[in-house]
């Protein structure tokens, strides 16, 4: 996983791409109190309780696992996403996933602030936990009160979206609905609000 440390990427790990991991009855024993474990409180796809623990995980330092050469969750050893996959199959360069990490960085951390003032996800919550909070608080808005700043925002949400799908998990590609709502909230954002057009005879 040398590329995961070369790019100083940790999505993965940092709330990025997941708000949890899912563990295995195996990785119980070694979980001691290092990871926030949650016992059958999420559902697994096929709908069946699933043990996880959350994330951010707290063993990720500085964008790097502190605790790579320790016995870990079978995921953390398992997981691996497209970009690591396409990188080597030789589709993609070292130079060019670094680059792509970089890009990803810097969106991922000018949009964190401004999920952060809307979102009501609490206190550690991860990336994705608060952009979905933040896009369940601008769903909220009527296209009257929908300003320019908040069109915009779900843009950026939707942009971030599609770049994570595209890269690192095609799962992801659920949110991506989200370029439609933003695309229609740029134009309900350009358009005046209904109640300012002049009524009948006034
Ligand atoms: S998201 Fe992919 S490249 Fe990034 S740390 Fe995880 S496996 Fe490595
Ligand atoms: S233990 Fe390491 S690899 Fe596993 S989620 Fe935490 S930081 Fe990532």
């Amino acid at each position: 996983m040398s590329l995961c440390i070369d790019c100083g990427c940790a999505f993965c790990c940092d709330g990025t791409l997941y708000s949890h991991a899912p563990l295995k009855e195996e990785d119980l024993p070694i979980l001691a109190n290092r990871f926030d474990v949650l016992l059958a409180d999420r559902k697994s796809v096929d709908g069946k309780p699933e043990a996880s623990f959350k994330q951010p995980c707290r063993l990720c330092v500085n964008d790097r696992c502190s605790v790579h050469e320790e016995k870990r969750p079978a995921i953390c050893g398992d997981y691996r996403c497209k970009l690591l996959d396409s990188h080597g199959s030789g589709k993609v360069t070292t130079e060019e996933a670094r680059t792509l990490v970089e890009n990803v960085k810097e969106l991922r951390d000018r949009l964190r602030p401004k999920l952060e003032s809307i979102a009501d996800a609490g206190c550690g919550a991860s990336f994705l936990e608060l952009t979905l909070s933040a896009v369940s608080q601008l769903e909220k808005e009527g296209a009257a009160e929908r300003t320019t700043q908040s069109a915009e925002l779900l843009l950026d949400i939707a942009m971030m979206r599609i770049l994570l799908a595209k890269n690192f998990d095609s799962r992801l590609t659920k949110h991506t609905w989200l370029a439609d709502k933003a695309l229609q909230a740029m134009g309900d954002a350009a358009e005046p609000p209904a109640h300012s057009a002049p009524g009948p005879g006034k």
